[in-house]
């Protein structure tokens, strides 16, 4: 029998799991990595030590299924996207930390660039103008490492986003390994051409960047090359598929047809809509993205809504407050109360993302009185999750006159069936969670294996997805009514504060 390896590179772990031919999980294994904060804004990794824990928990999940690595017919890479990586090509070191995509600190250099050239990258990538993508943090550190600019200069610097670091450490790293990226990671870095799926000449111009020192872009799906002898997974592995965490998340939702959508509930989160191959740009503060590109076959799009932070305000109540010792502790304590008690939580913490895109806004915490307590304030965290949700949503919906009947969502939220009630009459929609949750690395999986041919096509893997859990909306629930009208109240609060 043989398998499909999907390795997740995440913002906060790396994980590889082993998947079989009906898409169910063999063995998994995940490591944590440190998270670097030189300075208010910054956040950086070290993509040596995202490199060891790739090799650790390959083999640890290879040892743990009592297979090999030859029991693999494939491996595929998702990964945290934007999060920007300069390496040495001669000894297979970084030069720097990662820039992660939640760093801020290309702010001013995005802030000179001129209207023609800002609406040059918007009409050209899709994007917004933001920190948050690859192509002014390759900016940053061409101009502010030296090590990175003397290697550029000695033609011994390679860039790229966290796929193409693990690909090039794969496939052999300084002995030969492959310098290449997918359409999905290449369309976050406002160096492509959404139609050519291309780096384009005039951005590269704009942001400085010279294209030796990119990778190759190649679709999400086809077999790149293979592991060498020296890695975790030893020789003559087909690594055959790349594509950028939430667009796996699509794949392993099976959101193959236009219209379909999916929200991941993560450290910040992410709905995706299929616009198919139509390119639609956004007036309503949405990014447009490739989907996937299956090998020849012509690339899907998608829209989508980034919110930026919505675990991670969890992860701030326990770990910034100490209200809660355990994310998952936060569901009994909002149950404790009925209601918000009139509390309303906006988590901007680095600003607002869409579809506001707002970098002026700051986080707050507003209708307090002396009967609120740190139940309506935990009540309040859950809500900011799916009411910033909406808000992308209904962006969506203003957009694209796609108004969704059902919403697919994965990711580590998703655990908390109150939150997802909350979604679901926030939303007026039903809130479905497949059985295996893991779609992020799912996706990947699966895009590696039609590569190969070990699953004959998509409409064999849509037979797979199962619904695990329903929640329905609750007819006349005030949150979606006038819940939501105050939450866009306190929205209006956070702005103009940076
Ligand atoms: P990522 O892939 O972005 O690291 P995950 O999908 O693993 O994120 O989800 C982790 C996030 O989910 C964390 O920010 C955590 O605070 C949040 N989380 C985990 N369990 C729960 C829960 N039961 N209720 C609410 N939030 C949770």
């Amino acid at each position: 029998m043989r398998f499909i390896g999907s390795l997740d590179q995440g913002t906060t772990s790396t994980r590889f799991i082993i998947f079989d031919e009906t898409g169910s999980i063999v063995a998994q294994h995940q490591l944590e990595h440190r998270q670097i904060l030189p300075q208010a804004g910054w956040v950086e990794h070290d993509a040596a030590e995202i490199w060891t824990a790739t090799q650790e928990v390959i083999i640890g999940a290879l040892a743990k299924a009592g297979i090999a690595g030859e029991d693999l017919a494939a491996i595929g890479i998702t990964n945290q996207r934007e999060t920007t990586v300069a390496w040495d090509k001669e000894t297979g070191a970084p030069l720097h930390n990662a820039i992660v995509w939640q760093d801020t600190r290309t702010q001013q250099f995005l802030d000179s660039l001129s209207d023609e050239e800002r609406s040059f990258i918007r009409q050209k990538t899709g994007l917004t103008i933001a920190p948050y993508f690859s192509g002014s943090k390759i900016n940053w550190l061409l101009n502010n490492c030296p090590e990175v600019k003397a290697a550029v200069a000695q033609g011994r610097a390679l860039v790229g986003t966290i796929d193409s670091w693990l690909a090039w450490k794969l496939t052999g790293g300084h002995n030969d390994g492959i310098h290449i990226t997918d359409v999905t990671n290449a369309s976050r870095t406002l160096l492509m051409d959404l139609e050519t799926l291309d780096w384009d000449d005039r951005l590269l111009e704009i942001l400085q960047v010279p294209r030796s020192i990119l990778p190759t872009i190649k679709s999400s799906s086809e077999i790149y090359g293979t592991t060498s002898t020296t890695g975790p997974v030893g020789a003559g592995v087909p690594l055959a598929a790349i594509l950028g965490d939430q667009q796996s998340a699509m794949v392993g939702q099976v959101c193959f047809e236009k219209g379909e959508s999916k929200t991941t509930y993560g450290t910040g989160n992410f709905a995706l809509l299929n616009t198919g191959t139509d390119i639609v740009r956004s007036g309503h503060g949405l990014l447009t993205t490739v989907c996937y590109k299956f090998g020849d076959q012509p690339a899907r799009y998608a829209l989508e809504g980034s919110v930026a932070v919505t675990g991670s305000a969890i992860q701030w109540l326990r770990d910034q407050l100490g209200i809660i010792s355990h994310a998952s502790e936060i569901e009994a304590l909002a149950e404790s109360v009925s209601d918000n008690g009139g509390v309303y939580f906006v988590p901007a913490f680095s600003g607002l993302f869409a579809p506001h895109w707002r970098s002026d806004a700051r986080g707050v915490i507003v209708g307090l009185t002396r009967a609120a307590t740190k139940a309506h304030l935990a009540r309040a965290a859950l809500e900011a999750v799916c009411f910033q949700t909406r808000d992308v949503i209904d962006a969506m919906a203003e957009e694209t006159g796609i108004t969704l009947s059902e919403m697919r969502v994965d990711g580590g939220i998703t655990a908390n069936s109150l939150c997802m009630q909350m979604q679901a009459n926030i939303l007026g929609i039903s809130i479905t969670r497949p059985v295996v949750s893991e779609t992020t690395a799912l996706g990947a999986a699966y895009a590696a294996g039609l590569a190969v041919g070990y699953w004959a096509s998509t409409d064999q893997l849509k037979k797979q997805w199962q619904v695990s859990r329903r929640w329905e909306a609750e007819k006349g629930n005030s949150l979606r009514t006038s819940g939501y009208q105050t939450w866009q109240k306190a929205l209006t609060r956070t702005l103009d504060w940076a």
